[in-house]
């Protein structure tokens, strides 16, 4: 039909907008100059500063009205050169070593300009995306030793994972009736366990779900800043004996503070004598099963109900690429999957292939997120992003000695994976003095640790993640410290 027939107007027939470049050449000869510029950001990395603040300037260009008329691409990429690109938190740069987060890889650029290109929507249908991402949850589930059966599924991050895992949990002990009638009478006695160390994100999760975060038990640590399974056994017991029904384990492979991992094997013991669902959050720690040296520190891993991660803090894989894996595909399903008449499954054409990724998450529109991480995982080998995280642990060991050796400084606790917390020592309000201190680290673009509290101090925590980082890197951390500590001493 080529006529739009309305009641009384018979229309033109339309010519089509296309978004598409007019000048196919030109497009292509600035494509590759954007190219060019953001491998020579990547190779030259090194020679900026880690991080600095955008001036006052450039902030006022962002606050623009709606640009209703077309503009050009090659000044759009010069505003991004000049307004955008220098300023961003730098947690590519070598020197950055606050929080926890992985530096990225010029492979995993590539990959999702790829994957941008294709601009496959990975909610469902029959299409090798979503084989890719089904291909990344058998390495997984081969990885983690998890049983044929199991499920995984990209997400954002940890956080979304850990709240997915969460309400596979609750749908398992509450039966899939909760999903139509929500948490009904009984609900409010379920409680669920997790260390004082969590992250703060495990409590989010019980908010999120319905549950409260007066119903997670948050345990006492040990001095290794494991959670304390003495703790653990006498709160669920005074819970049972108070009439509630304990449902959920929280355990940390690679706590957020100082890297601690739970004795996993010991909570996965006690999951299975008190029937609670076992949810490990490895949110970085995870991936340390690729790596000889620290795989051993995970045991226990492979029993987990459910198990979140994320591919972009150690996997070096770019933002955002976490991952839900579950034991039990079929609970998995359960929890999340939904049949509406336009997401109708067929045996043949594009419909086919169910179940599909929006069976198991929240998401239906879902990017192509497993394409930059079987990238990262065809090109550079598991192996060889093992080598990596062994390198960083082997980096914040190095780091702990010069700490040590110093006697300006004091480490705060000790060095379990890649996180090493240390203070400056100081006469007077030490917490005030080591934050004005990072502060000072931070402006000067040396380096960028962040801060968190251990034992009621703040310290200058340093989370090693980035495969760019090195010991000249760690040398000029603490060259900094020293120089700014002093002058602040002075
Ligand atoms: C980073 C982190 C999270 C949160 O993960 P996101 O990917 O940022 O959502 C949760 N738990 C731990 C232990 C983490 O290190």
């Amino acid at each position: 039909m080529n006529q739009v027939v309305t009641d009384k107007v018979v229309t033109e027939r339309p010519v089509c907008v296309s978004l598409d470049p007019q000048d196919w050449p030109a497009f292509r000869a600035q494509s590759h100059e954007m190219l060019d510029d953001m491998l020579d950001f990547i190779e030259h990395l090194r020679q900026r500063p880690v991080w600095q603040s955008a001036p006052a300037d450039v902030r006022a260009r962002f606050h623009d009205a709606l640009p209703r008329a077309a503009g050009d691409l090659a000044e759009a990429h010069q505003s991004f050169l000049n307004d955008i690109l220098p300023y961003s938190a730098g947690n590519a740069h070598p020197g950055f070593m606050g929080w926890v987060q992985g530096g990225g890889t010029a492979v995993g650029m590539l990959a999702d300009m790829l994957a941008a290109g294709l601009n496959a929507n990975v909610g469902g249908r029959d299409q090798m995306p979503v084989e890719v991402e089904r291909q990344i949850a058998r390495w997984m589930q081969e990885l983690f030793h998890f049983p044929e059966g199991a499920s995984g599924i990209f997400v954002t991050g940890t956080s979304m994972a850990n709240l997915m895992g969460l309400l596979v949990a609750r749908t398992v002990a509450l039966g899939r009736e909760v999903r139509q009638n929500g948490l009904t009478s009984g609900a409010e006695r379920l409680v669920a366990y997790t260390s004082a160390d969590a992250h703060g994100c495990v409590a989010q999760a019980m908010d999120l779900a319905g549950f409260g975060t007066a119903a997670l038990r948050r345990i006492a640590v040990t001095e290794a800043h494991q959670i304390d399974l003495a703790a653990l056994q006498a709160s669920i017991a005074a819970d049972r004996a108070a009439g509630l029904q304990p449902f959920f384990i929280a355990g940390t492979a690679g706590t957020v503070d100082v890297g601690a991992v739970d004795d996993l094997n010991a909570l996965a013991d006690i999951a299975a004598r008190e029937s609670l669902w076992f949810h490990i959050d490895g949110a970085y720690g995870a991936l340390g099963m690729l790596a000889p040296d620290v795989a051993p520190l995970l045991a226990g891993i492979e029993r987990a109900d459910s198990l979140a991660f994320d591919f972009h803090k150690w996997g070096q894989v770019p933002y955002d690429a976490g991952f839900l894996l579950v034991r039990d595909g079929a609970r998995h399903m359960d929890a999340f999957a939904a049949p509406v008449a336009y997401l109708r499954r067929e045996a043949r054409g594009v419909a086919a292939g169910s179940p599909w990724p929006c069976d198991f998450g929240p998401d239906l529109s879902r990017g192509f997120r497993a394409l930059k991480t079987w990238f990262a995982l065809k090109v550079y080998g598991a192996d060889r992003l093992g080598q990596v995280i062994s390198q960083t642990c082997q980096l914040a060991r190095y780091l702990a000695q010069q700490v040590q050796a110093a006697p300006a400084l004091e480490l705060m606790s000790p060095v379990m994976l890649n996180i090493v917390c240390f203070r400056y020592r100081c006469a007077g309000d030490s917490d005030a003095f080591n934050r004005e201190l990072v502060a000072d680290l931070h402006e000067s673009g040396i380096a960028v640790p962040s801060t968190t509290t251990v034992k009621g101090s703040l310290v200058i925590r340093v989370a090693i993640v980035n495969h760019r980082t090195a010991a000249q890197d760690i040398d000029a951390l603490l060259a900094a410290i020293h120089k700014f500590g002093a002058a602040r001493s002075a």
